[in-house]
């Protein structure tokens, strides 16, 4: 069954070579039906709601025009490299230009078995999607680049994890899939004609002013670099913790991709792990800049023979680059910071200043987002009473009014955040009850963040000790 949408498709990727991607057809669900679809977005991307069903939503049913695919990549995980891993239980339906006229994917995650599943089954289990669905909206709402949700649909089909659980479908939006793992499944291949094409797609794609650069793909990396620098920065601002920073979870476009075992720090301590199997710590909170830097080594890798014929020189010049990383992120780490604590101008002990803040946040285990919330609004915050008179005497050198200075600091310092405690009773209430009300409330209050709203304090209040959550599971 097809439906016709007035948006035309046009998919760039399929039309890539099929070293790429494989063609494969979403596996029809018993008994589809919709949680909730996007508006906002389907408006963004040109599509009538009306058309955004449930059977569209798991892939029983396809707008005409879509051309499903499957795009193969490898990736380091946890440091390992697996030379195939591919999209498994993710099916790109296809692409559309937005109203900005920006390229996005829309694929369906949980869509059932591709050539790349291996001994998956292709599918994802309601709480996984609930949890995609509500923090990537919620981090879009924060301002963080980040893949987007458009809609959610069960299937009325059981996945068997280590209990059995209802089965769901998440439509995911996407600058593109492409990923530093993309580029080293050619990599590896040493497949060069393909990894070539690839980087010139993502040039015209996501870096279109890099096309008549010099060396265009070294220009690449340097961008690249950058995204990802600022992305990190943004992650690290909101207390964010991604999870699994593995390669094929990094997006080469600078977007946050793959919600799994992440999660918002409620305390603030810079060694905060929530992953269950992230026992080495590897992708702790503190870890996330060092460990981005590690990714783009890899991709610096895979655009070697691009960068220069002469591997020698080739190694130099990337080597150069990646040694840059911490200077970048440093940058946006301090911007960001300097607006979180109001300040509009520069000066060079700012960092330590920061630095102080941070350190009186952890020794009195306070609340990250609400220590800052209420420095905003100009409230006391107990952890930072001898912190306060240095942060007061650098403000007599920093020109902003005071009304200023509150405006600017509750514009990035957030009320709400995805608590941990409330996204898992948000997903219990659905799993056990079918009950969807906190889902939709939850996702109402994070929608906008920067607003204190009647009525919703146990939305905005850190978890007592006993709600406190120190682990989560990966999606799958
Ligand atoms: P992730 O942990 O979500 O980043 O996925 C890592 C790899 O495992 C990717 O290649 C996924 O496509 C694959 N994968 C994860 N879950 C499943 C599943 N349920 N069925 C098939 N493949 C999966
Ligand atoms: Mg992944």
């Amino acid at each position: 069954m097809t439906v016709t949408p007035a948006v035309a498709f046009d998919n760039s990727y399929a039309r890539l070579p099929g070293t790429m991607h494989v063609s494969v057809s979403p596996t029809p669900v018993e008994a589809p039906r919709l949680i909730t679809v996007n508006a906002a977005l389907a408006a963004e991307l040109r599509l009538d709601p009306a058309l955004l069903t449930a059977d569209v939503g798991v892939g029983n049913a396809l707008l005409e025009g879509m051309t499903p695919i499957a795009q193969a990549y490898a990736g380091h995980q946890f440091g390992n490299f697996v030379p195939q891993l591919g999209d498994g239980r993710a099916i790109l339906m296809g692409e559309v230009i937005d109203l900005h006229g920006r390229r996005r994917d829309i694929q369906l995650k949980g869509a059932g078995p591709t050539p790349f599943s291996r001994r998956g089954d292709g599918r994802a289990a309601l709480g996984p999607v609930l949890r995609e669905y509500l923090v990537s909206e919620s981090m879009h709402a924060l301002g963080i680049p980040t893949t987007r949700a458009l809609m959610a649909a069960t299937t009325g089909e059981r996945v068997y994890r280590e209990q059995v659980l209802p089965g769901a479908v998440l439509t995911r939006v996407a600058a593109s899939h492409i990923r530093v793992g993309t580029f080293q499944f050619f990599a590896v291949r040493r497949d060069l004609d393909s990894l070539r094409l690839l980087a010139d797609h993502v040039i015209a794609r996501h870096y279109p002013a890099l096309a008549g650069a010099a060396n265009p793909y070294l220009a690449l990396l340097d961008s690249v670099m950058q995204a990802q620098a600022s992305l990190v920065a943004r992650w690290v601002q909101a207390g964010f913790i991604h999870g699994v920073m593995n390669t094929d979870n990094t997006s080469v476009s600078g977007e946050t991709i793959d919600y799994g075992p992440c999660a918002f720090m409620d305390a603030y301590d810079p060694a905060t792990v929530f992953s269950s199997i992230d026992q080495g710590g590897r992708y702790a909170y503190d870890n996330q800049a060092p460990i981005a830097q590690w990714n783009l080594a890899r991709l610096a890798e895979t655009l070697l023979p691009l960068i220069d014929a002469d591997r020698d020189v080739a190694i130099r010049i990337a080597t150069e680059r990646i040694e840059g990383f911490p200077a970048i992120y440093t940058q946006q780490w301090l911007a960001g910071f300097r607006k979180k604590i109001g300040l509009v101008t520069e000066e060079d002990g700012d960092a330590l200043l920061i630095q102080q803040l941070l350190d009186a946040l952890q020794m009195a285990r306070a609340d990250f987002t609400n220590s800052f919330r209420q420095l905003a609004n100009g409230e006391t915050v107990s952890a930072l009473a001898s912190w306060s008179p240095l942060w007061q005497d650098r403000l007599t050198r920093d020109p902003q009014s005071a009304e200023d200075r509150r405006l600017l600091m509750r514009s990035v310092n957030p009320a709400y955040i995805p608590r941990n405690h409330l996204v898992e009773e948000m997903i219990a209430a659905a799993i056990q009850h079918g009950d969807y009300t906190p889902f939709e409330t939850m996702l109402h209050i994070l929608m906008n963040p920067y607003e204190e709203q009647p009525g919703a304090e146990r939305y905005a209040a850190a978890p007592a000790p006993a709600e406190q959550v120190y682990r989560t599971f990966c999606g799958t």
